[in-house]
């Protein structure tokens, strides 16, 4: 990990982040299918919004983007559609790409446009004060539902599938392997992918609700996360309350920038 460190991180230690925070996990698996890959990093462009995740991108060593809350898309897809050689990813919370964002991110799915996007979802507004986000359970508590969350949450997966999205995965810090290989994936698939990283907040999620120490939030994504790939062998009662890890859609369909760019060139007359 040191080499990792001292190539693709930005001197800029101490982070913000809470101890015990899984965003850090999140971010090395981010970094290790990076490296896997070889992405040259003068053709990588990492964009985030607002939030506790979206401070990740100022640690690394790209060209990087911090935007306005939930607008991480838009900005990315400007990049994409500007420099459509570049990998663009998107690092994004739950708050940021399924509320303020909500809108951005079902039409970016929709139109198939070349971006890996990371939702760091820790099920709660970290930074700015616990608030419940779309993607908090139901009767969890926050700081807006002191006596629990009264909405039901998005399922993230299906929310892309569903608006259009040609690649989905989900993992956890608890299985960071399997994270930063689902990452690795998603950059290499060719239209919107979004992988959903779920990442205990032990601070603004943990305290409220009283789920103890970190290690016991790591401990919750074993116990209650089952592999995709062994859905077909579990019973109804095995599987009831448990969150399928693993890739759980990927298809393949025109992408809106190799599109836009025929667009253009029959524009031109043929002249590209
Ligand atoms: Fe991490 Fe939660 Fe602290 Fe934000 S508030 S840095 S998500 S532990």
């Amino acid at each position: 990990m040191e080499q990792l460190l001292e190539k693709y991180f930005r001197p800029k230690l101490p982070h913000m982040w809470c101890p015990g925070c899984g965003n850090g996990i999140v971010t090395a698996a981010i970094v290790r299918a990076i490296d896997k890959l070889g992405l040259d990093q003068d053709k990588t462009t990492i964009v985030s919004g607002i939030g506790c995740s979206s401070r990740a991108p100022g640690y690394l060593h790209f060209d990087t983007l911090h935007t306005a809350h939930g607008r991480a898309l838009p900005f990315a897809t400007g990049i994409k559609l500007t420099k459509p050689g570049h990998k663009v990813l998107v690092i994004t919370g739950d708050g940021d790409a399924t509320a303020i964002g909500g809108n951005h991110f079902i039409h970016a799915a929709r139109r198939n446009i070349d971006l890996t996007v990371i939702v760091f979802n820790n099920n709660i507004y970290g930074m700015t004060g616990g608030q419940y986000s779309p993607l908090t359970p139901h009767l969890a508590k926050a700081t807006t539902a002191p006596y629990g969350n009264v909405d039901r949450a998005f399922d993230l997966a299906e929310l892309a599938k569903g608006a259009g999205a040609t690649f989905v995965a989900r993992s956890t810090t608890y299985h960071a392997k399997q994270l930063a290989e689902l990452v690795a994936k998603a950059i290499q698939h060719e239209g919107f992918a979004v992988v959903e990283a779920m990442t205990g907040c032990p601070i603004s999620f943990g305290r409220q609700n009283k789920l103890g120490k970190p290690a016991a939030l790591l401990a919750w994504q074993r116990d209650n996360t089952v592999p995709v790939e062994a859905m077909g062998k579990l019973t109804p009662e095995q599987l009831a309350g448990k969150i399928p890890i693993g890739l759980l859609h990927q298809k393949t369909a025109p992408e809106y920038t190799a599109e836009y760019g025929k667009i253009i060139k029959q524009a031109m007359g043929g002249r590209s």
